[in-house]
């Protein structure tokens, strides 16, 4: 079947580096595509962290610079040597370039095939999970494999990533302590599995830490923060303990001495997610496993609000400013 594909669509990008007016949509060229490649018309889009990386020059990019990192859709055209895509599939996928109505993907990337006759809401459940999905499952399995009975902290608990990381906590048997910022998002963490909360704006965390932990400090932390909260972490790990520094909601950690890893005998990683799926055998496995808990309907996925492409400046600065909870999705139509 032959689908039309305008030639000109609506993105986001940035064309500068920066605060928030670096945030254009605007019209761009429809992706042509080559002989190994499909063409995905969008439909959910999920909003991550990593675009305000991009924008602010933490992570370099070439300007201008469509934003955007996963998305579902449909596939409207492929390239002549593409064997394991149709017209009309839906899919789930990573790629740079998805604040977009197209976006064009190497069909050797990671991409996930949903089943055809999938509803318009399973989409959005897909799109919610998928990136922070990916990330929780991968962290806690991959980064630092979490056993029963471990105490285990995690920061921006509330969030994205949080909410399911608590989930799998729970599962594995493992307690958690949640870090947030408010009392609202506390009781949200402990609907999700937390077993203890910290409210970082009226608790100094390394203090409530050791007090929950009787003084003993935890087997690994998930720390997205970064900057502002290196030192707490290391401070708050049992010996033997496994530093997980997966983000920088703060600002990156400054470089360090790795001699400070050495009291404690501290196991420090630096995890990206496409790191532990790059890998056809990996990403089977992760996959089997994101799907077995999002179709059972196992997983809570909280959405926090679904916007409009073009309202994606507002929406960053929600996330950024601490305002949301959950996942934050752009719809396209
Ligand atoms: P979240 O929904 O978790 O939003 C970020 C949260 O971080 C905020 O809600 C806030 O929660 C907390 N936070 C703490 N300090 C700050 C600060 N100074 N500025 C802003 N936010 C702060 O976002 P995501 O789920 O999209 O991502 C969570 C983190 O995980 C991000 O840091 C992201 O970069 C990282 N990540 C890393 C991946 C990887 O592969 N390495 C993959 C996916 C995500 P509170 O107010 O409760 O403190």
């Amino acid at each position: 079947s032959i689908i039309s594909v305008p030639t000109t669509q609506k993105v986001v990008l940035i064309d500068g580096i920066g605060g928030l007016d670096n945030i254009k949509y605007v019209d761009f060229p429809v992706p042509k595509i080559g002989g190994n490649e499909i063409l995905i018309k969008n439909r959910y889009v999920g909003i991550n962290f990593i675009e305000s990386y991009f924008r602010k020059g933490i992570y370099p990019c070439e300007l201008p610079y469509v934003l955007g990192r996963e998305a579902t859709g449909s596939v409207v055209a492929k390239g002549d040597n593409v064997t394991k895509f149709e017209i009309g599939d839906k899919v789930a996928y990573f790629s740079g370039s998805t604040f977009a109505q197209y976006t064009k993907v190497l069909d050797s990337g990671v991409i996930l095939k949903l089943p055809k006759e999938v509803s318009d809401d399973k989409m959005k459940i897909v799109s919610a999970a998928l990136l922070q999905g990916f990330t929780a499952l991968t962290l806690s399995e991959d980064a630092y494999k979490v056993q029963k009975g471990d105490t285990i902290l995690v920061y921006a608990a509330a969030g994205g990533v949080g909410l399911i990381l608590l989930q799998l906590l729970k599962r594995k048997g493992a307690h958690s302590i949640a870090v947030v910022s408010t009392d609202e998002k506390a009781a949200l963490a402990r609907k999700n599995g937390a077993e203890f909360t910290v409210n970082s704006s009226k608790e100094d965390i390394e203090t409530a830490v050791r007090k929950i932990t009787n003084g003993e400090g935890v087997e690994a932390a998930f720390d997205s923060i970064g900057r502002d909260t290196f030192d707490t972490t290391l401070a708050l790990l049992k010996r033997k303990g496994t530093f997980v520094s997966y983000g920088n909601a703060s600002g990156v950690v400054p470089p360090l001495s790795i001699t400070r890893l050495t009291p404690k005998n501290i196991k420090l990683v630096r995890p990206q997610v496409f790191g532990y799926i790059s890998d056809a055998k990996d990403l089977k496995h992760y996959s089997d496993e994101f799907f077995k808990l999002i179709d059972s309907g196992e997983l809570n996925i909280l959405i926090h609000k679904v916007y409009s492409l073009q309202d994606y400046k507002e929406a960053t600065k929600e996330l950024e400013g601490r305002k949301t909870v959950g996942k934050l999705l752009l719809e396209i139509s």
